[in-house]
């Protein structure tokens, strides 16, 4: 088929576009070159965990904002108050990465995995919720609070690790209630009750937010364009994009 393909830029934006239709999708799927554009957008918004396509492109300049962060701010205190001040910071991708690196850095050096955790806390609340849909920011600020906690667990702060929960718990309510996010945040709260020496509490509560979560709706996380493609009557794309992966591995 002779068309010019989409970039996964160009195709972030078409998705989300007016004159995007589900008849034009299926035309786009076709396309064994557009087909792998679209697997790509899809490992972004995973990546990012997000799932309008229009955000994708963040995955791919999102080391650029970190760059930037860290090499026009000296100490901690001058980046919090430039993603606090400065909208340029004020984007998910940065967020994203503040919290995988945070991640990382969890075992090997927990103040500078809670100073990235609190960047991204920070980053996160003051998203854009006119851009980026509000109950994903809840989640993101949900996990970067979850993170927090669980450094100033490791770090033997049970009083802050308790606060950060507690952030985490809210924000959680006021998201997508993705079974990931809630598994995360139940088993640190089983984690900090052990840690306070309340073991038979921790195995309470942490078997009725298990049970609690089996009796709620867990969409496959694994696509988040599902979330996307929710609205559109396209059934065939995620075999074919299914079958492309099978091919290509
Ligand atoms: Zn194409």
């Amino acid at each position: 088929m002779r068309h010019q393909h989409y970039t996964p830029f160009s195709l972030s934006t078409y998705l989300c576009s007016e004159e995007c239709t589900s008849s034009l999708i299926d035309r786009m799927l076709l396309c064994r070159e557009c087909r792998r554009v679209l697997r790509t957008l899809s490992q972004w918004l995973v990546s990012l965990d997000h799932f309008e396509p229009l955000v994708a492109p963040e995955f791919a300049t999102r080391h650029e904002f970190f760059n930037r962060l860290f090499f026009e701010h000296e100490t901690h205190a001058e980046r919090l108050d430039a993603v606090s001040t400065d909208e340029i910071y004020q984007h998910w991708g940065l967020a994203s990465l503040l919290l995988e690196k945070a991640s990382h850095m969890k075992l090997a050096d927990s103040d500078s995995s809670r100073e990235l955790a609190e960047l991204a806390l920070k980053t996160a609340t003051l998203l854009d919720p006119a851009f980026y849909h509000p109950s994903w920011i809840a989640d993101l600020c949900a996990k970067a609070a979850a993170s927090l906690a669980e450094t100033s667990l490791a770090m033997g702060d049970l009083d802050d690790a308790r606060e950060n929960l507690l952030h985490a718990s809210d924000w959680q309510l006021a998201g997508t209630h993705r079974s990931r996010i809630r598994r995360r945040i139940a088993t640190l709260r089983a984690r900090i009750l052990r840690a306070q020496g309340w073991t038979d509490e921790a195995l309470d509560r942490l078997l009725r937010d298990l049970v609690e979560d089996e009796d709620k709706d867990g969409r496959d996380e694994g696509n988040l364009l599902l979330w996307f493609f929710g609205q559109w009557e396209v059934n065939d794309w995620q075999d074919l994009l299914q079958h492309d992966g099978n091919e290509a591995a």
